[in-house]
């Protein structure tokens, strides 16, 4: 996969050099390149933004920097252009999914009052376009939101994790939260790991992390549990 992000802030993305996608560009498995936006300008002070048509507050990116960064780029239909905006669509382990089978993925970072429209039009007519949120709050710029994308996507290129199998159970994958871990010593603070983990039965350990999944999606997070599991949590509380 080849991952560009445009900013005015590239310094933003240094840790996109560390960690999982620093591990997946040393295996080869990504090839990553952070733009200055600002390279894309040809006044003395490197303009990206102007006042808004229409009045109002805030200032707008200007489109001609991303459309000549797009025609350097060689943005095309083979090519997903993400814009990183709270008025997007909700980022999800199952968009992660749907990103992570893409060739090549180009992100662009608003800020201020957010990018000219057309520049979102224009992408559109040349590369495929998602417009994404990283949640029901607004943020300074896109650079998080870009870096929150690109980290739970690139886990998920086949090859990238030494062993698949830890992505399976994971919070998200099939609806549930994941259950809680433990790990040695046996006894910390007065707390003690759950003596089912402890038994050796890998059925009885299987049920309990199960039962401990379902519980914690309905306590935290109710609105992710599948009707199926509704009735299930009913049985695990005790009122069905
Ligand atoms: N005026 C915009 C609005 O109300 O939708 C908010 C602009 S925000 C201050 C500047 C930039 O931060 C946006 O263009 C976007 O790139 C980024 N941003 C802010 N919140 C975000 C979120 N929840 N998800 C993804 N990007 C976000």
């Amino acid at each position: 996969m080849r991952i560009d992000v445009l900013s005015i802030f590239p310094d933003y993305l240094a840790p996109l050099e560390l960690s999982l996608p620093g591990k997946a560009r040393a295996k080869g498995l990504l090839e990553l390149h952070v733009h200055d936006l600002r390279r894309w300008t040809h006044d003395r002070h490197n303009t990206t933004d102007d006042t808004p048509y229409g009045g109002g507050a805030g200032m707008v990116m200007k489109p001609e920097p991303f459309g000549e960064a797009f025609d350097e780029l060689g943005v095309d239909a083979g090519t997903t252009v993400i814009f990183t905006t709270p008025s997007g669509e909700p980022f999800t382990q199952a968009l992660a999914h749907e990103l992570s089978t893409r060739e090549r993925l180009v992100f662009a970072c608003g800020r201020y009052e957010g990018i000219d429209q057309r520049v979102i039009d224009h992408a559109r007519e040349r590369a495929e376009v998602r417009e994404i949120s990283l949640g029901d709050y607004v943020l300074n710029g896109g650079e998080v939101a870009a870096l929150a994308i690109t980290e739970a996507v690139v886990r998920l290129i086949p090859g990238f994790m030494g062993n698949p199998d830890s992505l399976v159970e994971e919070s998200h994958e099939d609806g549930l939260l994941e259950y809680p871990v433990y790990t040695k010593p046996k006894e910390w603070r007065g707390h003690e790991v759950p003596d089912v983990l402890l038994s050796g039965d890998h059925g009885k350990i299987a049920a309990w992390r199960h039962d401990q999944r379902v519980r914690r999606t309905a306590e935290r997070r109710p609105d992710l549990l599948a009707a199926s599991v509704v009735g299930e949590w009913e049985i695990v509380r005790g009122t069905p």
